[in-house]
């Protein structure tokens, strides 16, 4: 076989066979095959489509391409969370800690950010010593004692994603419904945890844009974890304006450890009560949804959950000072504030400029690798729905030099519309698929 002819074959419209994806994954991962050509895969795939055979061949490739977990050993039941990506998507790192004060165990391995979309792991590396490259032992041992671990993928599981998911970061290859099908699911079959939430979000800040394009996504990977014997619930979320306020590692960073210390925003904190619940759901320590509600309330509102986030971080190298007091988290040297031009209701908040402003900024990555910046990001101080007076602040724009504010200055123009008729603010959730 050569991976030339695969490429060929899928360029032509294809359907790639079982032993097609698995030489390609399988050579991919060993060096033998290129960033070159898996570019050209990638960018096939994209423009071609994969039937649900193919990408449930893709999904188990990639799964086997390193080590698998098996956590039984350790709990009798974990869950994990997983969000197809958006702009100011800080969930994970407010939920991991809520769930596991509900009782229930959560091994979750996280990315980095892709494109526009940031990444857990890189909002959590703006903690000083924060380890995010657990080994399998390492991985295994913290599920089993503490009961909760957020980590990488750079202990050998599913590498191929890992791979995969740098390089489509950087060529263009992101927005397609099997390899993001694929890429979360068999990061979630190799870290063995048998109850996941999706949180598949839709809107111009997501790789989905319309809600039915986030359907199709979530209903694949809700088929792909039926086969793959996990119980999988995805949730649909609206991303067309960012989640939260802050947007960029240090800022949501600081926005999750506010969240878990009671003083989050609204639309973030009733985002992470959804999620956990449904967590707590799945992982049958509550019957109902409004019974998982009710505990992850409480969670929050003794402070139990900031306890475990302080645990969590403890138990990863992180500094414990930097929690206690976000305030020390990076901090951009340069900040200015881009006001209204004029009053009216916000009838949009564009996600997606935010999103591609802030790697503007240098928070996400344009090259393969590339080394990003913690302390920059945008605040977002509107909402849609909002109503607004000239003057008033739309974004707090955190920048390293001069340029770096001017370009972000302009591509923020116009990000924000103001109309005179009332609007009505965006839903948060759109439905749920089991
Ligand atoms: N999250 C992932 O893990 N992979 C993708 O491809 C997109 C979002």
């Amino acid at each position: 076989m050569r991976a030339v002819d695969i490429i060929q074959k899928k360029r032509d419209g294809g359907i790639l066979s079982e032993s097609e994806i698995n030489f390609f994954i399988k050579g991919y991962t060993n060096g033998d095959i290129p960033d070159y050509q898996a570019s050209a895969w990638a960018m096939t795939v994209l423009l071609k489509g994969m039937t649900p055979e193919e990408t449930t061949h893709l999904t188990l490739a990639m799964a086997e391409s390193g080590d698998k977990l098996d956590l039984s050993d350790v709990v009798d039941i974990a869950v994990d969370k997983h969000s197809s990506g958006g702009v100011g998507d800080k969930t994970s790192i407010a939920v991991v800690p809520l769930v596991r004060a509900c009782g229930l165990p959560v091994g979750k391995m996280s990315g980095r950010g892709l494109g526009f979309s940031g990444g857990t792991l890189d909002k959590l590396e703006s903690i000083p010593g924060f380890r995010t490259n657990l080994t399998k032992d390492e991985f295994i041992h913290q599920l089993g004692t503490l009961g909760m671990v957020l980590s990488g993928q750079s202990m050998d599981l599913a590498p191929a994603d890992g791979k995969l998911y740098a390089l489509r970061d950087v060529t263009g290859t992101v927005q397609s419904i099997p390899l993001i099908a694929s890429s979360i699911m068999s990061k979630k079959i190799a870290a063995g945890a048998q109850a996941i939430v999706l949180d598949v979000k839709t809107g111009n800040g997501a790789f989905m844009e319309t809600v039915d394009e986030a359907r199709k996504l979530a209903n694949l990977m809700v088929s792909i974890g039926e086969l793959s014997g996990r119980d999988v619930i995805a949730v649909l979320s609206d991303m067309n304006q960012p989640l939260g306020i802050e947007v960029g590692n240090a800022l949501e960073m600081k926005e999750a450890i506010e969240t878990l210390r009671g003083n989050g925003p609204e639309d973030f904190l009733e985002h992470c009560l959804e999620i956990a619940s449904l967590m707590v759901v799945l992982g049958r320590k509550a019957e109902t949804k409004s019974e998982g509600r009710k505990m992850v309330v409480d969670a929050l509102e003794t402070g139990k959950g900031f306890e475990y986030l302080l645990k969590l971080v403890a138990a990863q190298d992180g500094d414990l000072s930097f929690i206690n007091k976000p305030e020390k988290l990076p901090q951009a040297p340069i900040k200015s504030i881009i006001q209204a031009q004029k009053s009216g209701h916000v009838s949009q908040v564009y996600a997606r400029k935010v999103g591609e402003t802030a790697v503007v900024l240098g928070a996400g990555r344009t090259k393969k690798g590339e080394a990003i910046d913690q302390a920059v990001g945008i605040s977002v101080m509107v909402k849609v729905g909002q109503s607004i007076e000239r003057g008033q602040p739309l974004f707090v724009v955190h920048a390293r030099t001069d340029d770096a504010m001017a370009a972000a200055k302009a591509s923020l123009e116009s990000a924000v519309k103001i109309v005179d008729e009332q609007v009505d603010p965006l839903p948060l959730f759109y439905g749920l698929v089991e």
